[in-house]
């Protein structure tokens, strides 16, 4: 059974907009636009990148995909190679594709509902009432991992968020603490994420004592002393160790790169070759690297290749290290080039 919800603190809203105009975040740059292009573009990002690195990342992706149609045109590579680095790949894939469907199927237009947002690759409820609500002013819940957060302390929401059931309360209360006019809910919504992410902040003890908090005297969390066990949630995901082993062919300052799969980790990426039958010279091994993806710890053994004699062909590519640097490369990949580029003199 889900569990009861308890009450939210009087005229919860408009405390909360009148908060975010003292102390909320007014200068990010993607909240100089109502642009659907670029609010869709900033909430993908902020899905799972901290604000500092989205900060410098959003302005050069959008200084390379200026537009909605410049996305949807480019090739799958060149986006992945954009979003090098920023880790969680199958965003920027989903981006492409979204990008494209709204290229295509809608005109080049993002559609104004939150039901039809939600039939697009990579747009989930709460993404799609943000954009809902950013540019066209609709009255629409957020429910991201912040706000779950901020609800479940406020009322001491005692339920188990690996539950749909219970994850629907919070919902249903989401909805009802909604403001009315489109003005308010762009600064509540705004408001909703500036709290979450600055002050009532997930690990963290209770900021309030330090920064003042609005609600702090009707807290349920705070006054039961419960801040760091809420939101409760019952199912934790399993993380899965595996061994990759890479070899790693060099050849005249040049190094042999592999597009992978269009499915599994990396899809579509370039990564070193994980099996290699050309007899080479001699070999050096490097040190490990372990490198945590959402549900797997992967740890990396590397061997560096002297002299293999292989061929550009389907797959695989050899390139300079500035060249490969350019490509569509995860981060081990990305450390792997830098550390050889430090070695080059000597192999
Ligand atoms: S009192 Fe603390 S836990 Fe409660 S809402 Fe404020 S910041 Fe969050």
């Amino acid at each position: 059974m889900p569990k009861e919800i308890n009450r939210f603190p009087k005229h919860f809203a408009l405390r909360l907009i009148d908060w975010q105009k003292k102390s909320g975040r007014h200068d990010l740059p993607w909240q100089k636009s109502t642009d659907p292009y670029r609010v869709w573009l900033s909430e993908i990002m902020l899905q799972q990148t901290q604000v500092a690195t989205v900060l410098e990342r959003y302005p050069r992706f959008l200084e390379r995909f200026p537009t909605l149609k410049s996305l949807a045109l480019a090739s799958q590579d060149e986006v992945l190679a954009e979003w090098s680095g920023m880790g969680y790949y199958s965003r920027a894939r989903n981006l492409h594709r979204c990008a494209q469907i709204v290229w295509h199927e809608w005109g080049g237009q993002f559609p104004e509902h939150v039901d039809d947002l939600i039939t697009l690759p990579g747009i989930g409820r709460s993404t799609a009432a943000a954009i809902a609500v950013f540019s066209f002013g609709k009255k629409e819940a957020i429910l991201d991992g912040n706000v779950k957060r901020v609800l479940s302390r406020l009322s001491g929401f005692e339920g188990d968020l690996s539950k749909s059931g219970d994850t629907q309360l919070l919902w249903d209360a989401a909805e009802q603490l909604l403001p009315e006019t489109a003005q308010q809910l762009r600064s509540y919504t705004q408001g909703l994420m500036d709290f979450g992410a600055t002050l009532c902040v997930p690990k963290a003890k209770c900021l309030s004592d330090s920064q003042q908090c609005p609600f702090a005297l009707e807290c349920k969390a705070k006054q039961e002393k419960r801040v760091l066990e809420l939101p409760r949630k019952m199912k934790r995901v399993k993380v899965q160790d595996l061994t990759l082993e890479w070899y790693i062919p060099v050849l005249a300052q040049k190094v042999y790169l592999q597009k992978r799969d269009e499915s599994g980790i990396w899809a579509g990426m370039w990564t070193f070759p994980e099996q290699l039958n050309k007899k080479s010279n001699s070999s050096l091994e490097l040190e490990p690297l372990v490198h945590v993806l959402t549900h797997r710890r992967l740890q990396i053994l590397r061997t560096v290749v002297l002299g293999a004699k292989l061929k550009d062909d389907a797959v695989g590519r050899w390139f300079t290290y500035e060249e490969a640097l350019e490509q569509a490369i995860p981060k081990p990949v990305k450390d792997t080039l830098k550390s050889l580029m430090k070695l080059a003199v000597t192999l």
